[in-house]
């Protein structure tokens, strides 16, 4: 049993611990390529969640990650054989409803750890916190907390070699031969500006990728994966580490 993951725990060894941070991993159910599993972003989010919060509890964080939430926004892929959409107002309900347990039993820290491209908490959190004027909300895209060139010969974003390799290393008998994988190959906008990330629109998913993967997982390796999910691990625990000792009525200087 881990003190530090809700799903283990019990109410004995809760109901007098003092807990700091709670961490919400938030995934999505969707086609990854042909070669890894649906739910490949709920199995990182949720263990990378439990990897550094194992290490932030070991020296001291008394945090507790909550039980990952598996269906995110995937609007542009409703053309895609069960990829399940959870549109951002569902999604804010729910983050209102576990904020506000949060609030009653003052644990007034609370952190996103995202793991999916189409979910963006941004002005949920704005708009939760004003609800919420003692929780301290944040959050965080733990894809965007290490440089992908020092790890990966080829970036892309969605099955690529990256999300590949941590998924080989992490639960290899989910993982399709890499001669099953389709090459990610991706299309661009015909209009400059979307493609130079000033200007933004969803991309109909089908029409930009033909096997449902954006960038080429060929180069994947296990060895990869885990440098990567290693560096992962320690950038989010010593985060997390930092946010549970943080004081947050005196949060800048
Ligand atoms: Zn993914």
């Amino acid at each position: 049993m881990k003190p530090y993951i809700l799903a283990e725990t019990n109410w004995k060894a809760l109901k007098d611990q003092k807990i700091d941070l709670a961490i919400l991993p938030w995934g999505a159910t969707e086609a990854h390529n042909y070669h890894l599993p649906f739910a490949t972003d709920n199995i990182m989010a949720e263990k990378i969640a439990h990897d550094s919060a194992a290490l932030a509890w070991a020296g001291g964080a008394r945090v507790l990650v909550l039980p990952a939430i598996p269906f995110g926004v995937n609007t542009g892929q409703m053309d895609i054989m069960l990829n399940i959409n959870m549109n951002p107002t569902t999604q804010l309900a729910i983050l209102n409803d576990i904020i506000d347990v949060m609030n009653r039993h003052k644990i007034y820290k609370f952190l996103i750890l995202n793991g999916h491209g189409g979910n963006d908490f941004k002005q949920m959190i704005r708009e939760l916190g004003l609800r919420y004027p003692r929780m301290f909300i944040c959050g965080c895209n733990w894809y965007q907390s290490f440089d992908n060139s020092e790890f990966f010969e080829k970036s892309g974003g969605h099955a690529d070699e990256m999300e590949t390799s941590i998924m080989q290393y992490l639960v290899p008998e989910l993982v399709l031969p890499l001669t099953e994988a389709g090459k990610g190959d991706s299309k661009k906008f015909r209009v400059k500006a979307l493609n130079e990330k000033w200007a933004w629109a969803e991309r109909r998913w089908t029409q930009v990728t033909s096997d449902t993967g954006i960038g080429n997982p060929l180069k994947a390796t296990p060895e990869k994966g885990e440098r990567c999910f290693n560096e992962i691990v320690r950038k989010i625990s010593s985060f997390i580490t930092d946010l549970s000792k943080a004081d947050i009525n005196n949060m800048y200087e």
